[in-house]
């Protein structure tokens, strides 16, 4: 079963928007005019073409170009090249998919069905596709990294996040889905089959590695996670000295699981002590770590008093083992205190892995098609009545995307042969 992507060799593929397809077909008879299209398309977006390494790209698509046509189901493509470095480019007009004889508009369809949660049955059927044709369509967007995607919209590598696996399953197999969020995006949505340190190691790995060969300067400061063992070890090795909190929701939601034999008041009574406690530590500008220390020693001796000494223990031991991940949070103000958006993000996936038997084919590229996904869950915006209606997850980050057509943002940011120019955006 594949795991992961195979190694994505140099893409130079670009998706240029030439407004309909009649434009497109005259410009074709006019080299000039048609290089001057696609200058202006990069001009707008503030995007620059993927050079090769030694090349400044400083002006290169002029008359000295070289050009080619070749021929893909009938269309004419045009490849342009880079007079310094001699990277050649793809220009793929935004009405034809790369690879896919499926048109963008079918596709367009189709994926938001899917993001929305119909089954890829259902999308199939109301598409006139095959559901093979779609789950390929999301693998092949799967392909382009969602680190690169999300860079590309200016968003910084985030120096904080969310971490944790999602359990799910490949036909009677159990997986393990290691995801890293961070407010509303998805930065990482990997695929193990295994739960060892070991497994998840290589799993966040993926996001590590693509992380550093964007911005080697990359540290991550903190990162809250769910105190499952695997994960805590797999990270402290890939990001040594990191922070690591457990999440201060999940500490209230736990507690009445620790009390056993005690009468349902009690319990709730207790509960929402200890919520009172969470509060007012939070509310505490200095001596957070001191004062929740002295108040779960506190709280677990009342636990002793009211719910019987074995009660006390239990809880005692909790947060003994839990202690050291939520001082982590309390000590650092931009820490994210509860992974309420990772949860999300994780229900939204699998969603749609239990609506989609295509994730269940064995022989299936898993990783492609769980990043084609994460850029759907990225780059559609939400919908009219909701909080941030309009905007993408990207947008809400306080990234910029290319057009205001998301499905064209996904063919642009996926396309391989754009890069941002460094600092152009905000201007
Ligand atoms: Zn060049």
């Amino acid at each position: 079963m594949a795991s992961s992507s195979k190694p994505t060799r140099e893409n130079r593929t670009i998706t240029v928007d030439f407004q309909d397809e009649t434009t497109y077909f005259q410009l074709l008879g006019d080299t000039k005019a048609f290089v001057e299209w696609v200058l202006a398309f990069l001009l707008a977006l503030g995007f620059q073409l993927t050079h090769k390494a030694t090349c400044h790209g400083d002006g290169c698509l002029t008359r000295h170009s070289h050009y080619a046509r070749v021929r893909l189901g009938g269309l004419t493509i045009w490849r342009v090249q880079c007079t310094t470095c001699k990277a050649v480019f793809t220009v793929l007009p935004h009405f034809v998919l790369r690879y896919r004889q499926m048109p963008p508009e079918v596709a367009r369809g189709a994926l938001l069905a899917t993001h929305g949660g119909l089954s890829l049955e259902r999308c199939a059927v109301l598409y006139h596709i095959s559901p093979m044709a779609l789950y390929r369509v999301v693998c092949a967007f799967g392909r382009q990294s969602l680190v690169t995607v999300l860079t590309q919209c200016g968003l910084l590598l985030p120096p904080y996040f969310l971490a944790d696996e999602k359990h799910s399953r490949c036909l009677t197999e159990k997986v393990y889905l290691p995801t890293i969020v961070c407010g509303r995006v998805i930065w990482h949505l990997g695929y193990t089959t295994e739960a060892s340190a070991v497994a998840l190691t290589q799993a966040y790995q993926e996001f590590q590695h693509a992380a550093v060969h964007h911005e080697p300067s990359y540290r991550v400061k903190g990162i809250l996670i769910d105190g499952f063992d695997s994960t805590t070890k797999s990270l402290q090795t890939l990001f040594p000295g990191v922070r690591l909190g457990n999440c201060l929701r999940h500490a209230i939601i736990k507690l009445p699981g620790k009390l056993v034999a005690i009468a349902s008041p009690m319990r709730k009574a207790l509960r929402s002590q200890f919520h009172t406690l969470w509060y007012r530590v939070r509310q505490r500008k200095g001596l957070r770590i001191f004062a929740l220390g002295q108040r779960l020693r506190h709280f677990a001796d009342h636990v002793t008093h009211t719910a019987g000494v074995a009660n006390g223990e239990r809880v005692r031991r909790w947060f003994q083992e839990k202690k050291a991940g939520w001082y982590a949070v309390l000590a650092d103000p931009q820490m994210p205190v509860t992974s309420t958006l990772l949860d999300q993000a994780h229900n939204a996936i699998e969603r749609k892995l239990f609506a989609m038997k295509g994730f269940h084919h064995p022989s299936g590229n898993q990783q492609a098609f769980l990043t084609g996904l994460a850029h759907l869950y990225n780059l559609v915006p939400y919908q009219r009545r909701a909080q941030h209606a309009g905007q993408c997850g990207v947008e809400v980050e306080g990234g910029r995307v290319p057009t205001r057509d998301w499905f064209l943002n996904l063919q642009i940011l996926t396309s391989g042969g754009y890069q941002r120019v460094a600092d152009t955006l905000y201007h």
